[in-house]
């Protein structure tokens, strides 16, 4: 099941922005509840850092989502200038490109609701790293969304609760989602990446956002322990890891052999993953290619994987 972390900025005696008898804090928070109650209804795991108007701590707050080992981060805000009012939506994300994807599938969604499109924004500190701690300390990916400009008449005119809580919620399903039925290769999978790799995987069978991060972080280390490549094992399928990635053909035996087996049973292919790369792991791989107009030579090469682990 993916859990998510859905917090709200300021509150308590931090009012956050204040417009017209608005307190941004208030907004915040309920967003944070309509947000909050959509995600448990499509059957998330939902964790706050405030449910009622008191001080937030973004120390706790951090060590809350870590602890818990949440899948996203998504905290809510909205935005206020002075002078001429500003309008519409942007979405912060970590100067890494973590969250990214998050922030671009929020801020499309929210922008549909007729806010400005300001776009999706990183910011930077002066040592080059994220500014907002939220965004710099969590180890799952954080987003933080100014909604719209509370001192702006029309954007408070088009403010729902309820719109913006289906829209976020859409966006965070089409990147964690919910559902998926049980599978007892998966479980396979997951208690092999557990032996393997010490994942810490709970083992229900169900493929989501850990069981990927598990499967990277194991190819990450095979790589480093085969082939030196000096990877960070953070499950990031990124440059470095894309870079460091080795041909595999028909005849190899082993454990990367097994990731690439479990990534097409993943994605459906016909593959029982067993390490030993045969006849029946070449015919995946060249349909794999095949389907994502890749050169079918059946060898699970850099390129083919390339496209593969990106895929899961
Ligand atoms: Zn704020």
């Amino acid at each position: 099941m993916s859990k998510i972390a859905v917090y709200a900025g300021h509150g308590g005696t931090d009012f956050g922005a204040i417009s017209n008898g608005l307190y941004e804090k208030d907004i915040n928070l309920e967003l944070l509840l309509a947000l909050t109650s959509e995600l448990r209804r499509r059957g998330y795991e939902v964790i706050n850092n405030r449910t009622t108007d008191v001080n937030r701590n973004l120390g706790a707050d951090i060590r809350r989502a870590n602890s818990q080992d949440v899948d996203a981060v998504v905290e809510l805000h909205v935005n206020s200038n002075m002078g001429i009012p500003g309008s519409g939506t942007e979405t912060y994300y970590s100067v890494t490109g973590k969250g990214k994807e998050l922030a671009e599938a929020i801020q499309t969604n929210l922008v549909a609701l007729g806010f400005r499109d300001r776009g999706i924004k990183v910011l930077p500190n002066i040592f080059g790293g994220d500014y907002l701690g939220i965004i710099r300390e969590t180890e799952a990916p954080a987003v933080l969304v100014e909604t719209f400009f509370l001192n702006n008449p029309q954007d408070l005119s088009l403010y729902d609760p309820q719109k913006i809580a289906l829209e976020i919620a859409d966006a965070i399903g089409e990147l964690y989602p919910v559902t998926s039925l049980k599978d007892d290769q998966i479980a396979k999978i997951q208690t092999t990446l557990n032996t393997l790799y010490e994942a810490g995987l709970v083992v229900d069978g169900i493929y989501g956002p850990r069981t990927k991060r598990a499967l990277i972080k194991g190819l990450q280390r095979e790589l480093n322990t085969q082939f030196n490549a000096g990877l960070l094992v953070d499950g990031i399928f990124g440059p470095k890891t894309k870079n460091a990635l080795v041909n595999v053909r028909r005849g190899a035996r082993g454990n990367i052999t097994y990731l690439i087996q479990s990534a097409l049973y993943i994605l459906g292919y016909d593959v029982i993953p067993d390490k030993i790369f045969g006849v029946k792991t070449e015919r995946a791989v060249r349909s794999f290619q095949q389907e994502n107009g890749l050169n079918v030579s059946g060898e699970a090469t850099r390129e083919m994987q390339n496209k593969l682990f990106s895929s899961i």
